[in-house]
């Protein structure tokens, strides 16, 4: 109550963290380096419909809801069709693409099977081990590949659930269960992702400082302040600052993302759906794609439908042609025809989260050590993002709240 927050970084994550610091009564001063608030998320409006540039949609739970009552803005729920989501595996579309015996190995590793992480092993090897190979390479593999922008082998499963007890003495359930708050599925905007942040903004302005167009040049600079000090910048952002503080070996890995909005007059499949996640080895590139106008009422202009595919780096670098090929190419694996696209918007950002990986656990531990070792020296700094605890909005709500 009462106390001096400073928070350097004006995406979501700092937004979030000053909206919480407002509700306990705190004085917050918030600095962004850009002339613009919300970081990677934002909507653009194009003459065939919306247009993400990052987040597509926010898991939402009683505590956001609330936010979201505060800062007066009214979710927009997905329609009951877009339930179906799809796997492409085996060069076919399947809602269930493993077998019954599989299914029930998957059920036992949940329900009865004691969870422990192994950091030898990445998370492809760990999870085949854990839940047999076909529920990795056919459900696990394009689920997370989805999220965390790239393969299995390249993550690892202690970072992903950091907040799961993986020593052995529980099943998979009674984490979910500890951990388990209730949600009301993926929700969006009226005007896109973009009216979280205009709303956030409209509501934080008048009740705290916001400074625009100032940057955290020096870590040093932050320990002279006189007040509790939240670092909110992207990894990529925070690395360099932290440089002096770093062995070579503690840097993590910085992944970049492709996202291509298509519009165009036919649909990807047959039947409504979310979206379409991607094995590896299936011959596709993307690793995902969602329905967005099958999602959404009022994403697109009449008579068209919008998708949104999901690519991780790719080899021939994010040229725009080559990526637009890419994708009539990964579209046409899976309708079995070419059919013509009437607009594709790009964006790609570079470095734009880390790979949850093992160089992130033992990250984020420096972290820690640093927050404690500033702590015994009187002084109250920490970092939050998608680096901490978690890539999605919802993660980064609840751990700013939860400070
Ligand atoms: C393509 C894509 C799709 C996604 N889809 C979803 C989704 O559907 N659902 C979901 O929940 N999540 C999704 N995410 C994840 C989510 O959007 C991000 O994790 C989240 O937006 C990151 O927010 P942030 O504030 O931590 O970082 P950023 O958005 O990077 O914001 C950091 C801010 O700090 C500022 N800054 C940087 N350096 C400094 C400095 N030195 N001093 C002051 N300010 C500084 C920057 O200008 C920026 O405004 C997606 C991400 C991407 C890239």
């Amino acid at each position: 109550m009462n106390e001096e927050i400073f928070i350097y970084g004006g995406g979501i994550t700092g937004l979030f963290l000053a909206y919480h610091h407002i509700k306990k009564g705190n004085f917050v001063t918030l600095f962004e380096e850009k002339s613009n608030l919300g970081g990677v998320i934002g909507t653009r409006r194009e003459k065939e419909g919306l247009v993400e540039l990052a987040a597509n949609g926010i898991l939402l739970t009683d505590d956001i809801k609330s936010m979201l009552n505060d800062i007066g803005l009214s979710p927009v729920f997905p329609k009951k069709a877009s339930k179906r989501r799809y796997f492409w595996i085996n060069q076919r579309l399947s809602q269930f693409p493993i077998s019954i015996f599989s299914g029930t190995k998957l059920l036992y590793s949940i329900f009865l099977k004691k969870l422990k992480f192994d950091s030898s092993l990445n998370f492809e090897s760990w999870s085949s081990g854990m839940f047999g190979s076909s529920v990795t390479k056919n459900i696990i593999e394009p689920a997370l590949g989805g999220i965390y922008g790239t393969r299995l082998s390249e993550l690892q499963a202690e970072t992903i659930f950091s907040q799961w007890n993986g020593n052995g003495k529980s099943t998979i359930f009674q984490e979910i269960k500890k951990n388990k708050k209730k949600t009301y599925g993926t929700v969006s905007f009226p005007n896109g992702m973009g009216d979280l942040v205009c709303h956030l903004a409209d509501y934080l302005s008048p009740r705290i400082q916001i400074k625009t167009g100032v940057s955290l040049s020096n870590i040093d600079e932050i320990q002279n302040l006189n007040g509790t000090v939240r670092i909110c910048t992207s990894l990529k952002k925070l690395l360099p600052l932290l440089e002096p503080l770093l062995r070579k070996n503690e840097v993590p890995n910085l992944l970049t993302i492709s996202t291509i909005t298509r519009f165009g007059e036919t649909k990807l499949t047959k039947k409504p759906c979310f979206g379409v996640l991607f094995g590896k080895n299936e011959g596709i590139q993307a690793l995902g794609v969602l329905c967005n106008s099958d999602i959404f009422e009022g994403r697109v202009a009449t008579n068209l439908h919008s998708e949104t595919w999901i690519y991780p780096k790719l080899d021939g670098g994010e040229n725009r042609d080559l990526l637009k090929s890419i994708v009539e190419k990964d579209r046409a694996t899976i309708t079995g025809k070419q059919e013509e696209a009437k607009a594709f918007y790009q964006t790609t950002w570079e470095g734009v989260f880390p790979a949850y990986d093992k160089k992130l656990y033992l990250f984020n531990e420096t972290l820690n050590r640093l927050e404690t070792d500033w702590k015994s020296k009187g002084k109250d700094i920490k970092f939050y993002g998608n680096y901490r605890k978690g890539i999605g909005l919802r993660s980064i709500f609840e751990s700013t709240m939860s400070e």
